[in-house]
C-alpha cells in the first residue's frame, strides 16, 4: 500500500512508529477479511477501515491518515481516546486483580457503584452491572416484569435499544424488523418528533400534547393492569436525537404514576454527560425507575453496562432471589475504568465542557450551516449530540435516503466527510455530530468545517 502525501505527513501519537503500525494494520485488514464477522452487515459488501491509533479526539486510519472522530466510535468515547488516566486505572487494575466472579465483594465494582449512584437522580442507589447496553434493558425489563407481575413492555418507534432478544424487540428501528417475532409482549407508540409529526403538530407544546395523548391512549387499549414498564431512550440517539420537547417526559412519568407502571430511562447512549449532565433525563427534572446505562460509563474501554434501580424495586429482591446475572457482571477491569472515567469527569469538568461546547460553539455553528445549506432540513441536540437531517427537499422534508437505508447521496456526503478529514456518525439521510465530550473548540471549529464541505456535496443532491 503506497502512502499519498498527505497521509504521509502523519505522524502517530505517543511515539507509535508509522511503519510497524502500518504494517500490523495491512496483516489485521487481511485477517479480519478471512475471519471476522462483523455485525449488521452483509459481509462481503463491506470495506470496513482499519483503525491503527488513536488519541483525544482523533484516529489515524490505516493509510497513517489522522481524522476527527466525530462519531466517538459507536458515541462511546465520551472522554476520548487514550485518556492516561483511564489507561493506567486499567493497567493497574490488571497487576492487581484481573478478574473476580460477580459473588465476591471488589473495591473497583464497589466504588464504581457508589459513584455511578451519586449521580443518578432520586433513589436508584443499586446497580447491577452488564456487559453492556443491550444486556442492560434485557434486565432491566425483567426486573420491571418481576416487581409488577405484568408482562407487557411500551416502547417508542424511532428508538434503539440493543441487539439481543428483548432489546432488539423495544427497538423502533429496522434493525428489529428482521429480528422481530411479534412475541415478546412489546408494543410500540409514536413519541414526540415535531419535524416528522405524527400528530400533525405546528408547535412543540402541541407536539407533546397529542403525543402524550396518545400514549395514554395506547396504555388504555392495551390494559394498564398488563403493562410492566414503558422503555425510552430520554433522548433517542440513533434513530435521531430528538431532543424531546418541555413537559413530555414530566407527562410520560405521570402516565407511568397513574397506572402503576415502571419507567426504564435508557440512557446507554445519552448518559455520562453527552448532553451536558451526567444523564439526559436530568434536563427534564424526571425520575425514572430505572437507568440503563453502557457506553460513556467508562467510554467503551472495556465493556461495561447496567441498571441503577430504585430503592422500591431493590426492595422487592431483598428477601427474593433475583433470577439473573452474568459471569462478568462488575468485571474488575471494566469497573476500575468506570472510576477512572467518572473521576476524571469529575476533576476536569467534562460534563461542563460538553455543556458548554453544545451551547456556544457546536450547535451554533451546525444551525450556521443549516442556514447556509439547503440540503439540511433539521439540526437538533445537546451538548455534544447532535444530528443534521439531510433532505433533498426543504418543502416536502423528502429525505436524502429512504427511511431504514442509505443512498449514493448519502455516501457520497460520508466520503466528503472523510476526504476532509472526520469521521462522521451516519444513519438513513442523518449525519451525527457527536465528537467526545472533551473536544475543544478548535477541533469543533474544524469539524464544522469539514463539515461545511462534505454539505456542498448534500446540496448539490437536491432536487430544485
Ligand atoms: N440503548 C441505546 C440507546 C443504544 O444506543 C445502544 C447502542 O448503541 C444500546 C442500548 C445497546 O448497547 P450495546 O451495543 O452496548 O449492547
Amino acid at each position: 500500500m503506497t502512502l499519498t502525501t498527505e497521509t504521509s505527513e502523519s505522524a502517530l501519537p505517543r511515539g507509535l512508529d508509522l511503519d510497524s503500525e502500518l504494517e500490523r494494520g495491512r496483516r489485521a485488514y487481511e485477517l479480519d477479511r478471512t475471519h471476522v464477522f462483523h455485525s449488521w452487515s452483509a459481509q462481503d459488501q463491506i470495506d470496513p477501515m482499519t483503525i491503527v491509533a488513536s488519541e483525544g479526539s482523533y484516529i489515524w486510519d490505516g493509510n497513517g491518515r489522522r481524522l476527527l472522530d466525530f462519531s466517538s466510535q459507536l458515541v462511546n468515547t465520551n472522554v476520548g481516546h487514550q485518556h492516561p488516566r483511564i489507561v493506567e486505572a486499567i493497567r493497574e487494575q490488571a497487576a492487581r486483580l484481573c478478574t473476580v466472579a460477580p459473588q465476591y465483594v471488589n473495591d473497583a465494582r464497589s466504588e464504581a457503584a457508589r459513584l455511578i449512584s451519586e449521580r443518578t437522580p432520586g433513589d436508584l442507589n443499586k446497580i447491577f452491572f452488564t456487559n453492556g447496553g443491550a444486556d442492560a434493558n434485557e434486565h432491566a425489563v425483567r426486573m420491571a416484569r418481576l416487581h409488577t407481575g405484568r408482562y407487557k413492555v411500551l416502547a417508542r418507534y424511532r428508538s434503539y435499544h440493543g441487539g439481543t432478544d428483548t432489546a432488539i424487540n423495544l427497538t423502533g428501528d429496522p434493525r428489529r424488523w428482521p429480528n422481530d417475532y411479534g412475541n415478546s409482549g412489546v408494543v410500540h407508540f409514536a413519541g414526540p418528533f415535531l419535524y416528522r409529526s405524527q400528530f400533525h403538530a405546528t408547535t412543540e407544546h402541541e407536539e407533546c400534547q397529542r403525543a402524550l395523548e396518545s400514549l395514554e391512549r395506547t396504555v388504555q387499549l392495551e390494559g394498564p393492569s398488563t403493562i410492566a414498564a414503558i422503555v425510552l431512550e430520554s433522548v433517542p440517539g440513533t434513530a435521531g436525537i430528538m431532543v424531546p420537547p418541555a413537559g413530555y417526559m414530566r407527562g410520560v412519568r405521570a402516565i407511568c404514576d397513574r397506572y402503576g407502571i415502571i419507567l426504564i430511562a435508557d440512557e446507554v447512549m445519552a448518559g455520562f454527560g453527552r448532553t451536558g449532565h451526567w444523564f439526559a433525563i436530568d434536563h427534564f427534572g424526571v425520575i425514572p425507575d430505572l437507568i440503563t446505562f453502557a457506553k460513556g460509563v467508562n467510554s467503551g474501554y472495556v465493556p461495561l453496562g447496567g441498571v441503577a434501580i430504585s430503592a422500591e424495586i431493590a426492595a422487592t429482591f431483598a428477601d427474593r432471589a433475583y433470577p439473573g446475572g452474568l459471569t462478568y457482571s462488575g468485571h474488575p477491569l471494566a469497573t476500575a475504568a468506570a472510576v477512572a472515567t467518572i473521576n476524571a469527569m469529575e476533576d476536569e469538568q467534562i460534563v461542563d465542557n460538553a455543556a458548554r461546547i453544545g451551547n456556544e460553539v457546536l450547535g451554533p455553528g451546525l444551525r450556521d450551516l443549516a442556514t447556509k445549506h439547503p440540503s439540511v432540513g433539521d439540526v437538533r441536540g445537546l451538548g455534544v449530540f447532535w444530528a443534521i437531517e439531510l433532505v433533498a427537499d426543504r418543502t416536502t422534508r423528502e429525505p436524502l435516503a429512504p427511511y431504514g437505508t442509505s443512498s449514493p447521496a448519502m455516501a457520497a456526503v460520508i466520503a466528503a466527510c472523510k476526504a476532509n478529514g472526520i469521521l462522521p456518525f451516519a444513519n438513513f439521510n442523518r449525519i451525527h455530530a457527536v465528537p467526545p465530550c472533551t473536544v475543544s473548540d478548535t477541533e469543533v471549529v474544524e469539524g464544522l468545517k469539514a463539515l461545511d464541505a462534505a454539505l456542498d456535496v448534500a446540496d448539490s443532491h437536491i432536487v430544485s
